[in-house]
Order: C-alpha cells, then structure tokens, then sequence
C-alpha cells in the first residue's frame, strides 16, 4: 500500500521547467522537441501518456497564458539588465542603454518559443494538481468543459 503513495520522481519546479504532466510529473506535455518550426511549438498531446490527464482543460484554457509570459519576459528582462550592468555597465554619457535595449530585445525573440512552452506548463500546473495516487486514479474528467472545434485555437 505504502509503494501507491511513492513520492513523486519530479519536484513541482522540475516538473512545470521540465514541461512534463503536472498530474503524475511522468508524461510529456509536448508532441515534439523545441524546434524552430513555429506551427509544432505549442502542439501538446492530448492527453497525458502516462496518468491519462487532458492538457486543455477548458475551452481556451491557454488563453490566460499570456500573463504568465509577460511574468516570464519582466523576469528575464530584469535578470538581463542586472547581468548587463555587472558585466558591461549603464552610464548616462555612452549609449551602453542602448544597446542592452536591442541585446534584450534580440533575447526575447530567441526564447520566445520555449517561453511559450513554459507559460503553458506552469499554467496548467496551477489548475491540475500533483496526485501521489495517480496511478490508481482518473484524472478529472472535463468532457463538459471542452468543446474540440475549438481546441489549441489559441
Ligand atoms: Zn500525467
């Protein structure tokens, strides 16, 4: 009985950076590996493989998104100007600024797809959370709340 209670192989960070199920921190939540073809970044299975939890939970569930990648680009902006200032410096008589704006800018654009994947995985993290028993049970079930016309429109 105990050995159904296991502890989870991923911690809640490890799971959400990893971009793995939040339910069981086992299956993947992406179809492909991050890659430049823009159309497969944010195609996600269905369901999980593993536990079986759906990955839209709710007609434009993604949609909220968008707040966590603005957290995620506040953060690395300021992670940026602080490594910027350590590193090569701010000064009012050069154009240092400057250039840290089109340096971050450039960052952005390259992260851009694996934020997009990390804002889907910690979004969902908030809203499905780690079962220890979730080989014994069913994930919950939101066939009222989807609709599939609609599904990954977003
Ligand atoms: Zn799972």
């Amino acid at each position: 009985m105990e050995q159904n209670k296991q502890k989870a192989r991923r911690s809640y960070l490890g799971a959400a950076l990893g971009l793995y199920c939040p339910r069981c921190r086992e299956g993947k939540l992406f179809q492909k590996p991050l890659s430049l073809n823009l159309k497969e970044i944010t195609q996600m299975n269905k369901c999980c493989s593993e536990c079986g939890q759906p990955t839209e939970i709710e007609v434009g569930f993604y949609y909220g998104t968008s707040y966590v990648s603005y957290m995620l680009t506040v953060a690395i902006s300021v992670a940026s100007a602080i490594a910027w200032w350590v590193i090569v410096g701010f000064s009012i008589n050069d154009n240092r600024f400057v250039y840290w704006i089109v340096f971050n800018a450039f960052l952005l654009i390259l992260m851009q797809p694996w934020m997009m994947r990390l804002a889907r995985s910690f979004w969902l993290s908030w809203f499905v959370k780690y079962d220890p028993q979730w080989r014994e049970t069913k994930p919950v079930n939101v066939n009222e709340r989807v609709n599939n016309d609609q599904g990954n429109n977003w």
